[in-house]
């Protein structure tokens, strides 16, 4: 049976409406909606491992700031974001921290690794 599914297009702006249209042996058959490569690429991606990039704060021990924001290196299986928020909602950073500052390698064997988003000062 032919089943189709939907996505949103995030790739830019203009949030096209995609639809994968899969065989019954789970091969793309075809992409439609995209307005250009990128789109396409990204439904083809979407649906078999979807990933995204983590963005998160991280609490910090003698900081400016109470928080430090942080992202991860790559894009990250989407099934593990909540998994590496909730283990960086654990971690307590300690100020100075630099911009870029190493946080955490390899976050969960994802092969990303986290890093500050700014850099903080020490109180
Ligand atoms: S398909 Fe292309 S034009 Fe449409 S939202 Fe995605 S990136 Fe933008």
């Amino acid at each position: 049976m032919i089943e189709i599914t939907h996505y949103l297009c995030i790739g830019c702006p203009l949030g096209c409406r995609l639809e994968v249209e899969e065989d019954e042996m789970g091969a793309v058959v075809e992409v439609r909606g995209h307005s250009c490569r990128k789109g396409k690429d990204f439904a083809e991606r979407e649906h078999h491992d979807p990933r995204r990039m983590v963005t998160t704060t991280v609490a910090v021990h003698n900081g400016v700031w109470a928080r430090l924001p942080v992202h991860t290196t790559a894009e990250v299986p989407k099934d593990m974001v909540r998994e590496i928020v909730r283990y960086l909602r654990s971690l307590e950073a300690a100020a100075p921290v630099e911009r870029g500052q190493l946080m955490v390698a390899d976050v969960l064997g994802t092969g990303a690794d986290v890093v500050a988003s700014r850099g903080l000062d020490a109180e």
